[in-house]
Order: structure tokens, then C-alpha cells, then sequence
């Protein structure tokens, strides 16, 4: 890589050497400014140099090709010729910008010279020139102080001490106290602080400083910040960045002088329209360092501002007439919003730089549904530019990015939205004032499934510990409730009903903010934005729904969560965890009368309680749901759980059995289990105690032929049967429910519309799959379990220690978050190829958390499922997603 090689491309209002895609050589903005200048826009004329360059700079002991001085010249002298300037020439002076700029933008990350050219005699000639002395010496001060400080590496301390200490010599306050005489003195100043720092004088020729510049911004790739920037942004050393060398234009050159930043579209409504602001007489940095405030760029902005100073549409008309025109060629050529920059100097207007613009999740849909609608792009297109994740924002309240925070930790965002509430530290009394019209925010050390009922009636959740897999975050997620997980910094006193955190305690009562999707904490009130589900949303998902393959399901199993699940668009239910509707304060007691008993006939009399309750969840559930598919899972956590924990409790038990409540403590002492995850749950409950599995089939059937009695319309029960590893649990499980179907059919006279499968959630049942789908209609992928048993990692644990393994890089990414492709993943592909292969038409779905995460929806489409299934609230990012996957494919 050394002689023969272009490693120089010029460009200029009208032509450029490079051609647009080459980011990888020109960089971004090399790039963009390329074919700005090929779109014949009003581009200063400049040159880059490739990041080729840098790679042979680093390569080659940081020494530049032999020929790349030569290619200097020569796009120099095309430079010259086309600003009618030259780099140098105390008549006509050519000031250059000298900045970086890589394949990835590094926002602040690497260094930049302006106004480089300026010495003695140049700056007496711009003076002259531009009739403009304080202008031409404040331009030369800036300078030497911001190369000393890039290139020389002088303290630019010293120089801000220098201006402090004129400034106070003479009374001024503001820098623009100063007059064309006192710049010219601190330029003085300035050279002396800079000669007697680098013990030698500051260079005064302009091609000693470009070469100083150029050398100093490709040295900049490799600091210690910039490397740190790409460590946490992927983006590998090896592409290295270019040098972009400009003719300088100045917006400060008096009141025909102007510069201002811009987006074609509202970048936070999407409302089309230009947005921006623009600064008479002032330079680029002024409009962002915020210290005079900008004024609007056309009328219409101002008058909804009721902006008092003119806009620049009402100011500089033909300068405006002229970015418009640009604005609209850059927005046709790039088919996306565009951020722009741009400067007018002495009436003449100069762009400086476009990228597409970042926007907010609604701007983001106004926009591709509007450009879709213009013709400017197409309908699939529209569907591609929305980031799932991004959707997060709409579907819950959010807080009002203007709103005041008042930080009280930073945990784990868990679920988003925000909420708002008073402190509660128990579930009992979250219920109880809740129901007394109160909002309660929930706060515990952890949450457990006993704690349901009060983070249902709560408005967020926030815990101390665990993590973003922990049952609060878990089930919050699927209630929907904002949630704040592993706060680690709270530490909270349940006796003094308290919680503690650095040195500020919050009492019970006290109010309390959440806001789930970046993980804060906040005391007080603060104010909400409420999520808004029609207008572009709902053309944007009626597309992306004609470009699906996957359905989508929801996990859900109370009446309100199947209703937000049908509103946000699900196709069925996906898992409908039946255990939940064990923990309800009217069943709990019959629940625990069933578990304790010491036999069959004890815990029939208790199921028989249960029953009609079940039933009539179920009932309510299809009468929801209609006639789309509903994946109802038999009972699946380890009966521990659903203990009695205080003597009241065993009391209570023992009342309503007659048993002695030493009896009582002595079985649940039995029930306890060293490793409940690996114990006796799922199926395996239904293999020892067959009882509970009947009831729970007979609550499904009953209830499917009394809803269709009642409605007319048929509901479709997939009865699941969980954690299987043998086919031989799952005929033994499945003739009985059978069974079941068949006594209720008979008796009732009605069928009902049934199909029996499994959940596959363990690495062996992966395996198996062949001989599993001789008896399962439909698999659903149990990815939590799947994760936490082909790992061997805790669900409930893993959050202490994955932190770790996520920033040591050995994992990419938190597997209960995004499903391992390689590991897990070949597990469901294995099971997927094996069951099809057993049963052709075997339906495939996943019901774990990743149901709802993009990236794994897209390994979903991969694999070829039939559904996906995810918290009701994430619904509309999994369609979203399931319609990209699709895409991508096509
Ligand atoms: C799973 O294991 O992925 C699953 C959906 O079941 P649960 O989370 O209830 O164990
Ligand atoms: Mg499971």
C-alpha cells in the first residue's frame, strides 16, 4: 500500500473526485460532502484524505506514503484555484478547517483545527480584505490558541487565563467587550504563552501547520478516549479515520453573515416543515454552545414560537429561497430526514454538512409513513426504518422529556413506562390502598409470585435486587407496569417501612416517580406524556402486519391483560401461566388445603373448591379471546411456593381442614426443596399428583362449551403441558387430559375444540423432539428455561454475576435478554427439524421473554416458528419485528 494509490480526492461546489458510497475511503462526512458537491450544492471546495491513509500511517511507523505530499499539492492548488484564494498569500489569504472524520461518527471524540493559514502577515491581509479587523484578529487568536492545543499540545488553560487576566486589566465582561486592538494584543500574548511553552516559536508557515493539522488529527484515532469510544461502540481500529481539509466560510463577517443548523422534517413531532435555527454575524459554535439565542428559521416556526425576532425566511429571503431548495434536493437524493448545517457569509450561502437526522420514536413514524405516502419511498421501506425497541416510547405513559428529575438511584430498566405513586413496601397493603383509590408504587427487597396481587394493583415496581430476568421484572413486563429492578443503592427497612438511599431516606407515603425505561428513580411528581396508538402508528402496523409471516400471541392470563393483548393487535394467547390465578386471595387458602393434604380424597375436596374458579378464568378468557387460539399451561412452578408462610396462614389451613398445624408444618417442612427450579415442577406435578392437572383440564373444557353455549362462537384451547423431557410424561399427561375432554364431552353433550402439546424447555426435550411430536400438536419454546438449563445459569441468580461477563466480552449479550443464536439457539433449531420431521404440520411457537425481543424474533423467522409470544405490551414491537425479520428475507 504505498506508491500508486489515490490517496487524495478533491471536491467543490459542481464536481468531486469521489463517488457517493465510498464511506469506507472518504468517511461520512468525507463522503457526504462529496456527493453534496456532485448534487451541485454550495459546498466550500476542500479535499480528503482516505482512511487509507491512516492505516498506512499507522502501518508504517506513523510515517505518510511517500507520494501523499505531492497529492496535497495538487488537490491544494485545485482548492486554491476554486476559492480564488490562496493557502498563504498575505493578499488573498485561504483559511482551512482541518477536521476528522471516520466511517462511524465519534461525536467530540477526535480533534479539529479551524482557521488554519493565520499568521502575521496573513492576518493583516484578511483584515484588509474583509474590511473587518476585529473579525480577522479575534478569527487569528482562536486559532493559535486551538492548534496549540491539538497540535502542539500546549495547556489551553493558559491562554484562557491569558484572556481573564485582559479582561479584568480592562473592565470587560464579555468576550465581545473586546475591540479589533485588543484581539490583536492577546494574538501577541498568545504567541508568547505558545513560544515560551514549546521553547521555540509558534509556526508561522501555513504548510507547516497543514501538515501539523493532518498529522495531528490521524494521531487523534489513536488516544486513549477515541479507542475507548470504539471499544463501546464496536467500531474496529483497523478502519481508521480520513482527514477532511476545507476552505473556511465564516458566518461572523457582519449582519449579511449568518450560520445555522437545521432538520428537514420536526425531528421530535415528524411534522414536515423545516426545523432549525440560525445566528446573524456568529460562527457554528455560537448556535450550539447556546450563549445567544438562536432565531427561527422560517416564519411558520416563529409564529408558533411567537418568536419576536425575524426568522431568516423573513431576514435573508434569497439566501433562504436557496436553502430550501437545497434542503429539499438533499431529502429527495438521501429518501431520509437530513440534520443540516450550513453558513451564509456576505449573502452567500454555504453547505457544510448533512446526515440523516436522529428523531424521536413518534417523529420516526410521522416520517416514514409520511414519505411513503409522498412516494418517496415505499411502504416496506417505511416498515424498515422504524427500530422496534424504539416503539417502547409510544406504548406506555412516559415521562415529559422537559420534566424536572429529581435522581434518587439508577436501576435496572426492567419495563418501561413511568409511574407515579406513593411508597408501599407490602403487597397486601398495595391492594388495600390501591383499592382505596390511592396510586402506590411497590417497593421490595425482591418480588415473589406472592407478591402479584400487589404489583397489580401498583403502578411500578421497584426492587433492590435482581435482575432483568427476575420475577418482578419478568412479570412486570407482562402486566405492563413500569418497573425499576436491582437498585442495588436502596437499601429498605420493611420494620421502619422505609427505604434509604445514599443519604436521603423515603418514607411510606411518600411520592415517589419511575421511569422504567432508562432505570431511574425519582422523588416526587413528574409529569407524563400518554401513549397515543392511532393515526401513523396504525397505518405503520397495518403495513408492517401484510408483510408478516409469524403471527403474534401474547402472554397473558387476567381478563385485563388478554384485553390490552386483543387492543395492541395479538393473534391468540401465546402462555396463559395458570398458577398466577392461584395466588388470589379467595382461592390461596383452597390452594393450600389441596397441597397439604396428605391424600388423594383430601386434595380432590380441594381441587373441587378450586374449580369454579378456574373455570370462570378461563370463561372470561375466551369470551375475550373469541375463536383465536389460547395456550393454556397446566400448573408449573414447585408446589413450595404456594406455602403457607406465617402461623396465621397455617392457622388458617388448619381450620379449614380439621388437620393439626404441626401436621401441617411437618408436610410443608417435606414440600421444601434444596433446588425448586430443578425439582418438583411441571409435569412432573402432574405425573405425582394427576388430580390437579384433571381439575385444571376440566376448568378448560367446561368453560370452553359454556362460553360457546353463552356466545355462539367457538374458542380454541392449546392445552400446554410444561417442563417435559421424556415422551413418555407427555402420552401419560396427554391420554389424561384426553380423557378428561372426552368424560366432559359426555356429560355436556358438546366437544370442545382442543389440541394437547408441550413446551420445550429443556435442552433433552430439544433432543427428543422426534419421539415428543408423536404426542405433542404443538410445540411452544420455553426459552427462559431453555437459557437457564443449557447454560446451567440461574434465572433468578445470574443478574449477580452476568454484568461481569457481559463487559469482560464473554457474552455478547445477556441471554435472557437475547437468545444465545449459537448455543440455545441450535438447540430450537435441532427441536424444529426434528418435530416437523415426526409431524409436518406440528405448530411452533416461542413463549418466552423473547418473544418480544427483536433480535431474537428475527432468529424466530429464521428457524421458521409460526408464532411468536410476548407481553401484551410488547405486542406491537414483535409485529413490527416479525414483519423486518421477514424482510430481511425476501
Ligand atoms: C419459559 O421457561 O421460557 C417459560 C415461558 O416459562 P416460565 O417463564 O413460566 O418458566
Ligand atoms: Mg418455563
Amino acid at each position: 500500500m504505498t506508491a500508486g494509490n489515490k490517496w487524495v480526492y478533491a471536491f467543490g461546489a459542481g464536481y468531486s473526485e469521489g463517488e457517493a458510497g465510498m464511506r469506507e475511503l472518504l468517511g461520512g462526512k468525507g463522503a457526504n460532502l462529496a456527493e453534496m458537491a456532485t448534487l451541485g450544492l454550495p459546498v466550500p471546495p476542500g479535499f480528503t484524505l482516505t482512511t487509507q491513509v491512516c492505516t498506512a500511517f499507522y502501518e508504517n511507523k506513523r510515517q505518510f506514503p511517500a507520494d501523499l505530499n505531492e497529492q496535497v499539492e495538487t488537490a491544494l492548488a485545485k482548492l486554491e484555484a476554486t476559492a480564488g484564494k490562496v493557502l498563504g498569500d498575505p493578499a488573498n489569504p485561504l483559511l482551512v478547517s482541518v477536521r476528522s472524520g471516520g466511517r462511524a461518527s465519534m461525536p467530540g471524540m477526535m480533534d479539529t483545527v479551524l482557521n488554519l493559514g493565520l499568521n502575521d502577515e496573513t492576518a493583516a491581509g484578511l483584515a484588509e480584505l474583509s474590511g473587518d479587523r476585529r473579525f480577522a484578529y479575534d478569527s487569528y487568536r482562536r486559532f493559535i490558541q486551538m492548534y496549540s492545543d491539538v497540535v502542539l499540545g500546549v495547556d489551553h488553560a493558559i491562554f484562557e487565563d491569558i484572556l481573564d487576566g485582559f479582561k479584568d486589566e480592562n473592565d470587560y465582561s464579555l468576550d465581545t467587550d473586546l475591540s479589533a486592538d485588543d484581539w490583536e494584543q492577546i494574538v501577541s500574548r498568545y504567541k508568547t504563552a505558545a513560544a515560551t511553552a514549546l521553547g521555540r516559536p509558534f509556526p508561522t508557515d501555513p504548510r507547516e501547520q497543514l501538515w501539523g493539522a493532518i498529522g495531528a488529527v490521524f494521531m487523534s484515532w489513536m488516544t486513549e478516549r477515541a479507542k475507548t469510544y470504539r471499544r463501546l461502540h464496536d467500531i474496529p481500529a483497523s478502519w481508521g479515520t480520513a482527514v477532511n481539509v476545507q476552505a473556511m466560510v465564516f458566518g461572523n463577517m457582519g449582519e449579511t453573515s449568518a450560520t445555522g443548523v437545521a432538520f428537514t422534517r420536526d425531528p421530535s413531532t415528524g411534522d414536515s416543515g423545516y426545523y432549525g435555527e440560525f445566528l446573524v454575524n456568529a460562527q457554528g459554535e455560537d448556535v450550539v454552545a447556546g450563549i445567544r439565542t438562536p432565531q427561527c428559521l422560517t416564519e411558520a416556526m416563529r409564529e408558533r414560537m411567537g418568536d419576536h425576532s425575524p426568522s431568516m425566511e423573513a431576514a435573508m429571503p434569497e439566501s433562504y429561497a436557496e436553502l430550501s431548495a437545497a434542503f429539499d434536493k438533499l431529502e429527495r437524493h438521501y429518501r431520509d430526514m437530513q440534520d443540516i448545517e450550513f453558513t451564509v457569509e456576505r449573502g452567500r450561502l454555504w453547505m457544510l454538512q448533512t446526515r440523516t437526522g436522529k428523531r424521536t420514536a413518534k417523529a420516526a413514524l410521522r416520517i416514514a409513513t409520511d414519505m411513503a405516502q409522498e412516494g418517496l419511498i415505499t411502504e416496506e421501506e417505511a416498515v424498515m426504518r422504524i427500530d422496534p425497541s424504539h416503539l417502547d416510547q409510544l406504548l406506555h405513559p412516559t415521562l415529559d422529556p422537559k420534566a424536572e428529575r429529581d435522581v434518587l438511584t439508577t436501576g435496572l430498566p426492567a419495563s418501561p413506562g413511568a409511574a407515579t405513586g406513593r411508597v408501599v413496601f407490602d403487597s397486601d397493603e398495595a391492594e388495600e390502598r390501591a383499592k382505596a383509590g390511592e396510586k402506590v408504587i411497590l417497593v421490595r427487597i425482591e418480588t415473589s409470585p406472592e407478591d402479584i396481587h400487589g404489583m397489580h394493583a401498583a403502578e411500578g415496581i421497584v426492587t433492590a435486587r435482581g435482575g432483568m430476568t427476575s420475577h418482578a421484572a419478568v412479570v412486570a413486563r407482562g402486566m405492563g407496569r413500569p418497573c425499576v429492578s436491582g437498585a442495588g443503592q436502596i437499601k429498605i427497612d420493611y420494620a421502619k417501612k422505609l427505604f434509604m438511599v445514599g443519604r436521603r431516606t423515603v418514607h411510606d407515603g411518600e411520592m415517589v416517580t419511575i421511569d422504567g425505561s432508562n432505570g431511574q428513580v425519582l422523588y416526587g411528581e413528574a409529569k407524563m406524556i400518554k401513549p397515543e396508538l392511532t393515526g401513523e402508528f396504525a397505518i405503520l402496523m397495518g403495513w408492517a402486519d401484510k408483510t408478516r409471516r409469524m403471527k403474534v400471541r401474547a402472554n397473558a392470563e387476567t381478563p385485563q391483560d388478554c384485553q390490552t393483548a386483543v387492543e395492541f393487535g395479538a393473534e391468540g394467547i401465546g402462555l396463559c401461566r395458570t398458577e398466577h390465578m392461584f395466588f388470589d386471595a379467595d382461592r390461596i387458602a383452597a390452594v393450600r388445603e389441596m397441597i397439604l393434604s396428605n391424600d388423594q380424597d383430601g386434595r380432590v375436596t380441594a381441587l373441587d373448591k378450586i374449580l369454579p374458579m378456574q373455570r370462570d378464568d378461563f370463561a372470561q378468557i375466551f369470551r375475550i379471546m373469541g375463536e383465536l387460539p389460547c395456550t393454556i399451561r397446566l400448573l408449573d412452578p414447585p408446589l413450595h411456593e404456594f406455602l403457607p408462610h406465617t402461623e396465621e396462614d397455617v392457622m388458617d389451613v388448619a381450620t379449614a381442614t380439621g388437620l393439626p398445624a404441626e401436621q401441617l408444618m411437618a408436610r410443608a417442612r417435606d414440600l421444601a426443596e434444596s433446588n425448586p427450579m430443578l425439582g418438583h415442577r411441571g409435569c412432573r406435578l402432574g405425573i405425582t399428583f394427576p388430580e390437579i392437572y384433571e381439575m385444571q383440564a376440566r376448568a378448560i373444557f367446561e368453560a370452553q362449551i359454556a362460553v360457546e353455549k353463552e356466545t355462539g362462537f367457538q374458542p380454541l384451547a392449546e392445552v400446554m403441558i410444561p417442563l417435559v423431557a421424556t415422551v413418555a410424561e407427555l402420552s401419560i399427561l396427554k391420554a389424561r387430559v384426553a380423557g378428561v375432554a372426552q368424560a366432559v364431552a359426555e356429560e355436556t353433550g358438546a366437544k370442545p375444540k382442543y389440541l394437547i402439546g408441550t413446551m420445550i424447555e429443556l435442552p433433552r426435550a430439544c433432543l427428543m423432539s422426534g419421539e415428543i411430536a408423536k404426542d405433542a400438536e404443538f410445540f411452544s419454546f420455553g426459552t427462559n428455561d431453555l437459557t437457564q438449563t443449557t447454560f446451567g445459569l440461574s434465572r433468578d441468580d445470574a443478574g449477580k454475576f452476568l454484568g461481569d461477563y457481559l463487559e469482560a466480552g464473554i457474552l455478547e449479550k445477556d441471554p435472557f435478554v437475547t437468545i444465545d443464536r449459537d448455543g440455545v439457539g441450535d438447540l430450537v433449531r435441532i427441536a424444529v427439524e426434528r418435530g416437523r420431521a415426526t409431524r409436518p404440520e406440528l405448530k411452533l411457537g416461542i413463549c418466552g421473554e423473547h418473544g418480544g425481543d427483536p433480535a431474537s424474533i428475527d432468529f424466530c423467522e429464521d428457524v421458521g416458528l409460526d408464532y411468536v409470544s410476548c407481553s401484551p405490551y410488547r405486542v406491537p414491537i414483535a409485529r413490527l419485528a416479525a414483519a423486518q425479520a421477514n424482510l430481511r428475507r425476501k
